[in-house]
């Protein structure tokens, strides 16, 4: 009993001079979609940002899976010593109830770190459609619908949600084609290959301003500071398909308390810093107070939303395996 008690004393003693010795080498941090793409955009800047006051590098590490579940699940498995960290977006929530064998469970599984920003998604068309505005487009996809193509990052993904939401708006189904992350479908879209796309802002306020795809609506219920021109969904008359593209981290659940304190830390400082707000605004992100940086107040969120999309889900009876 008396070497068990030891024992048991040494581990604490260990995990907690671990705890105080963290981070001594780089982070990974997870991102579930493909590079260039824009939660890898948002994971770049967060990373690069976190970097300074966790006096390590963090690594940005792409693992793209048509809706994103891959990344959560290996973040589930490593181990919670806070050297593998997960960046996911609206998709932690909406995914359980779309996938019929989803191997985490997003309320139990993590320790949630904070909320990081939101992001405007934006209805963009290849440069090829004849349409000039939203009223023009909507005419050409109702009349080609039998040959026009939407492009996402597969179910779960927040480009997968916009979509649907659209789509049934509208009262039209389009033939869809999934991507692992929609850096990839970006380029089908300039290309020409695929017909439309619903993305978030972060992916897409480059290639609007450039004129090379065109833009028809943004899902924010006000007109997005950075995309003055493009108008919302409900001042060209679609009710229903408002959304927003919330981004957290999380933790792989027994990250011990204190590592976990340094990472809420390190993600209240980067999200102060007036560069990193910038470059979310340019980017047409907003990015979340710090009184909503927090684990408390991630956990809240994802539960909310998940009661949310859940329900909405469900009725619509939307399912993947
Ligand atoms: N925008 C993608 C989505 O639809 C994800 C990505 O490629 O970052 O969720």
């Amino acid at each position: 009993m008396k070497r068990f008690c030891l024992s048991v004393t040494f581990m604490l003693v260990a995990a907690s001079a671990t705890a105080q010795q963290y981070p001594n080498r780089n982070i990974s941090m997870l991102v579930p979609y493909a590079a260039g793409g824009p939660t890898d955009t948002v994971a770049r800047v967060t990373a690069q940002a976190m970097g300074k006051p966790l006096g390590q590098t963090v690594i940005v590490e792409n693992r793209p899976s048509a809706g994103g579940i891959l990344a959560p699940e290996q973040v589930k498995n490593a181990k919670p010593d806070g050297y593998t960290i997960l960046i996911h977006h609206i998709g932690m929530a909406t995914t359980p109830a779309l996938y019929r064998n989803l191997r985490f469970k997003p309320l139990e599984d993590f320790e949630p770190i904070g909320l990081i920003n939101d992001v405007p998604m934006t209805i963009i068309g290849k440069p090829q459609l004849p349409a000039k505005d939203f009223k023009e487009f909507l005419e050409y996809i109702k009349k080609n619908k039998d040959k026009v193509s939407y492009a996402n990052a597969g179910i779960g993904a927040a480009s997968h949600l916009c979509g649907m939401l659209f789509m049934s708006a509208i009262n039209t189904d389009f033939l869809t084609v999934p991507y692992k992350g929609t850096a990839p479908a970006m380029n089908d879209l300039l290309g020409g290959q695929v017909d439309f796309m619903c993305d978030q802002t972060t992916n897409t306020t480059s290639q609007i301003k450039s004129g090379k795809v065109k833009a028809y609506a943004v899902t924010s219920d006000k007109r997005v500071p950075s995309l003055p021109d493009v108008p919302t969904l409900a001042e060209v008359g679609v009710k229903g398909a408002e959304v927003g593209i919330w981004h957290g981290l999380y933790a792989p659940k027994g990250t011990p308390k204190p590592v976990l304190d340094k990472l809420v830390a390190a993600l209240q400082e980067a999200l102060k810093d007036e560069g990193v707000q910038k470059r979310f605004s340019d980017l047409g992100a907003t990015t979340y107070p710090p009184s909503m940086v927090t684990p408390a107040a991630l956990q809240k969120h994802l539960k909310a939303e998940m009661d949310k999309w859940g329900a909405l889900i469900k009725k619509a009876g939307v399912y993947a395996d």
